[in-house]
């Protein structure tokens, strides 16, 4: 399957420059959501996995499902101020802006193998940011797990140690 096919690229979203890649074509496909999904599973399904965590809102919609394919819990990673209970936080900058995402306090007991997965690796920084957020619990980060790589931002260098997979890469 291809998946190019089903991901529709917007010039100047954002902000102008930028060449957003818009999953939502593909979610909207039934069949072609699930095989991702699938061949996602398959790139991790070696890996020793407690818990996958997904930062808001597309880690939700690539982590959520991918939690269940492999039978392990998920962890919103989220915005500052959107987490009801005790949280810890770390800063971060995007492709385009900065911001602060935020964890529950106990949501990965010490020792935990923790997979991070979102929609793009763009810069790598939100990953890099929720890889802190992970460490500051005492989890240990895995690997990483993206449907779509813009290779040209290198943003896996950002990442020694971590095995880090995608689907798409542009
Ligand atoms: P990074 O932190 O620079 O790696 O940017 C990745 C984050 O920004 C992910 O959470 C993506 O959802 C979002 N993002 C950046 N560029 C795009 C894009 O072209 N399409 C969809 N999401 C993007």
């Amino acid at each position: 399957m291809n998946f190019k096919d089903y991901i529709r690229v917007i010039p100047d979203f954002p902000q102008p420059g930028i060449r957003f890649k818009d999953i939502t074509t593909l979610l909207q496909n039934g069949d072609v959501y699930k095989e991702a999904i699938e061949q996602l599973k398959a790139l991790v399904k070696d890996k020793e996995i407690d818990v996958i965590a997904g930062p808001e809102a597309r880690g939700f919609v690539i982590g959520a499902p991918l939690a269940i394919a492999l039978g392990v819990g998920f962890v919103p990673i989220r915005k500052s101020g959107k987490l009801p209970g005790e949280t810890i936080k770390a800063d971060y900058a995007l492709e385009y802006g900065k911001d602060k995402l935020a964890m529950h306090s106990d949501a990965i007991k010490p020792g935990q193998k923790v997979l991070i997965a979102d929609d793009l690796l763009a810069t790598g920084g939100t990953i890099k940011t929720s890889v802190d957020l992970v460490k500051q619990l005492g989890g240990e980060v895995i690997g990483a797990a993206f449907l779509i790589e813009l290779t040209y931002l290198d943003g896996r260098n950002k990442f020694e140690g971590i095995d880090v997979v995608s689907l798409v890469q542009y």
